[in-house]
């Protein structure tokens, strides 16, 4: 079992992982970060090959032999970032954990910053970029990101899809990571009840390859936006959005037939030739499937944490949200 484990997930980095896994046993190798951690220290890394096609495998292979550390985990297709995270936090056996990009942009010499930093009291440690060196077609898109998923979460870390962070193993054993999730790591975390800061972090620009995210990944994100909402807010009580929504439309559509009824006995107007009708018709049927669907939810998830066990790891005072979460509040 190693001291510290670091993942780093990678898509046709050739070019920038010699580099990156010298710089990354030089950071291994300073005593700051070897005084944070009993003797004797140990550390492996994880490089999780996420289906490249440039031969990144082939160089990780050439440096195996003669850096006994380096694991490789190869994909045999592209899964995406949160699929390569997810196994190497499988395969990780560190009790400390870290996750750096493999294009050079983080700063291998900060992981000890940040361990520092957790080593205070905190479960998950985030990396917040300064200075970012992306062009503004990242930074902007990224910027109103952060600044939405900030207000729908309450949690006020500015940079939640940073590539460097640092874990106690605990978190990572407990994140059921799907999609695109890993921009959402650190919300996953803190409603899981896992304390979570931030520490700035230098922002180095991209010297080999081109970035694996464009703009055109705005409607999965957007998705995996509301999966996150949906599994952090709603997914206990389905019948608190399922109900709400059906029981609004079922309102509506009630209100529209009644209205096309009393204008038909009171003032004889014909019911046929009127598109309202179908209007509140359909929103009847669908109120009722709606509100069927929050009460199947709901008595699924009844059943489902019935059988279901947690442990406590630490005593902590449960926010609203975290109450609501398993059950205790509305
Ligand atoms: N990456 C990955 N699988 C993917 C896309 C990206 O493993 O499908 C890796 C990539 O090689 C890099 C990290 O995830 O190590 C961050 O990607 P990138 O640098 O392209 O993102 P950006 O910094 O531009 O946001
Ligand atoms: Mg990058």
């Amino acid at each position: 079992m190693a001291s510290l484990s670091v993942i780093v997930p990678l898509l046709n980095e050739r070019e920038s992982i010699p580099e990156l896994i010298d710089q990354l046993y030089l950071a291994m190798e300073e005593p700051e970060l070897r005084t944070l951690f009993p003797d004797p220290f140990s550390f492996e890394i994880i490089m999780v090959d996420d289906g490249s096609t440039d031969g990144s495998n082939r160089v990780i292979e050439g440096l195996i032999d003669s850096r006994p550390e380096l694991r490789l985990i190869s994909f045999q297709r592209n899964f995406g970032k949160t699929a390569a995270l997810s196994a190497g936090f499988m395969a990780a056996t560190g009790e400390y954990l870290c996750t750096i990009d493999a294009d050079l942009q983080d700063d291998p010499f900060a992981i000890k910053t940040l361990l520092k930093k957790l080593m205070e009291g905190y479960d998950l440690v985030s990396g917040w970029k300064q200075n970012r060196k992306d062009p503004l077609s990242k930074t902007l898109p990224s910027k109103l990101f952060n600044t939405v998923t900030r207000l729908f979460t309450g949690i006020t870390i500015h940079d939640f899809n940073c590539g460097l962070k640092v874990y106690r193993s605990e978190v990572t054993r407990r994140l059921e990571l799907h999609g695109d999730m890993h921009r959402y790591i650190p919300v996953m975390a803190e409603w899981m009840g896992f304390k979570i800061t931030e520490l700035p972090v230098a922002h180095r620009a991209r010297q080999f390859g081109t970035t694996k995210y464009s703009s055109a990944r705005f409607l999965p994100g957007l998705f995996d936006f509301l999966s996150v909402l949906f599994i952090t807010r709603y997914l206990r009580r389905p019948m608190h959005f399922f109900g709400m929504a059906g029981l609004g439309s079922f309102l509506l559509g009630f209100a529209i037939s009644l209205y096309v009824t009393l204008d038909k006995i009171l003032l004889h107007k014909p019911v046929s030739n009127r598109p309202i009708l179908f209007l509140g018709i359909l929103l009847l049927i669908l109120g009722v499937q709606l509100f069927s669907t929050g009460l199947l939810g709901e008595m699924l998830s009844t059943s489902a944490s019935k059988g279901s066990s947690f442990t406590v790891r630490k005593t902590m005072n449960l926010t609203t949200g975290q109450a609501a979460a398993i059950g205790g509040a509305d």
